[in-house]
């Protein structure tokens, strides 16, 4: 049975973690990512970002397109919108771009391009939380910071047998106390990439590898069986299902009408097609819209997809349009675009799909 942390975590001392996990740093830790090459606060800041709730292996194209186009902080900050949501397309949690480049622009406007050296003054700057500006101090400026990502929080749940979903408030102030108790003074850079390491390739969310790990001899879950324990899953909640349509007008020559969404919302600042409820009619739409007579509708294939809070279930439908000097100017939130190369827009990755889709369907 899991057991609390508080009496374990007093008999085993966070520098014998420490040395233990650095000795594995040493033999076995990850030492040639793109990020560990010259690794200033802002590449590893976009790293971090980046590797919020993505693997490392999707990471490492993104992040190596990212830091050629844009090598400093100033770049970044100077880029449109759109080609920064162009280039994070397929990384999902899109809300991680829109703050990267707003946190680009307050580094530069507010800061001279420098990046603020506490954990208080990083994390007043947007997608900059408490374990995000840990690694950027310990990894980048070489200060003790502890940091406590999903692979840490596992480690620490299973070595200390930690009870409760990780992200409760009170199980996060625990493991806040852990990290900060093992988390070492000398070596830090290389504690925090080995901690992390160790979360990514030895004790792993499916299959721990207890027999050759650095921890085991302390590790709590380990000595009890009880690995898959820890960490408590987050108790579940049934998410609600909503429905929508997406109408996708396309002219004679196959491009297709698409806008840019709102800022705020799902897919905010993202391309994509009108949406409409789901009772409304698409042809009558186009008539009432744009005063013209449109050709015929084909439903497409059904999407659906999965946000945090919800289920969305969208039909798309494509509706042919005759009319070659459509009313709807080209104005910078309306387009029409060619499916088969929707160059320099921000899509989310259902739209992409569906563009691929129209793209074969054309060709
Ligand atoms: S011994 Fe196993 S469960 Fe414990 S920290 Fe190591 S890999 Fe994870």
């Amino acid at each position: 049975m899991p057991t609390n942390h508080q009496d374990s975590a007093h008999s085993i001392s966070g520098s014998d973690f420490s040395q233990r996990l650095l000795l594995w740093f040493d033999r076995e830790g990850r030492k040639n990512l793109p990020w560990q090459k010259n690794p200033t606060a802002y590449r590893v800041w976009l790293s971090e970002v980046m590797l919020q709730q993505t693997q490392v292996a999707t990471v490492i194209p993104y992040f190596k397109r990212f830091t050629e186009r844009y090598p400093t902080i100033f770049e970044l900050a100077a880029a449109p919108d759109d080609q920064i949501m162009h280039l994070w397309t397929g990384l999902g949690y899109y809300a991680r771009a829109r703050n990267l480049l707003k946190a680009a622009r307050l580094i530069v406007a507010e800061h001279a391009g420098q990046f603020p050296n506490t954990v208080e003054g990083l994390t007043t700057l947007p997608g900059i939380g408490k374990s995000t500006a840990g690694a950027i101090l310990s990894l980048a400026m070489k200060k003790r910071a502890p940091i406590l990502d999903g692979n840490v929080k596992r480690v620490l749940c299973r070595h200390y047998a930690v009870t409760g979903w990780p992200d409760r408030s009170e199980t996060l102030k625990q493991l806040w106390a852990l990290t900060d108790a093992v988390t070492p003074t000398g070596r830090v850079a290389d504690y925090t990439q080995g901690i992390m390491d160790l979360g990514a390739t030895v004790c792993t969310r499916t299959s721990p590898q207890c027999d050759i790990c650095p921890l085991a001899t302390t590790c709590l879950a380990f000595g009890s069986h009880t690995q898959h324990l820890f960490p408590e899953k987050k108790p579940k909640k049934k998410l609600p299902t909503r429905e929508t349509q997406i109408v996708i007008p396309q002219r004679v020559d196959g491009s297709v009408r698409m806008e840019r969404r709102p800022e705020r919302g799902i897919w905010g600042g993202l391309w994509s097609f009108s949406e409409l409820p789901t009772e409304v009619d698409a042809t009558q739409w186009w008539r009432d819209q744009e005063g013209s007579e449109p050709g015929d509708t084909i439903e497409l294939p059904v999407i659906a997809h999965t946000f945090s809070h919800f289920h969305l279930v969208i039909t798309p439908v494509l509706l042919k349009v005759n009319d070659p000097t459509p009313r709807v100017a080209e104005v910078d939130s309306c387009r029409w675009v060619d499916p088969r190369v929707p160059e320099g827009l921000g899509l989310p990755a259902p739209i992409a799909r569906l563009l691929e889709l129209l793209s074969q369907t054309e060709g």
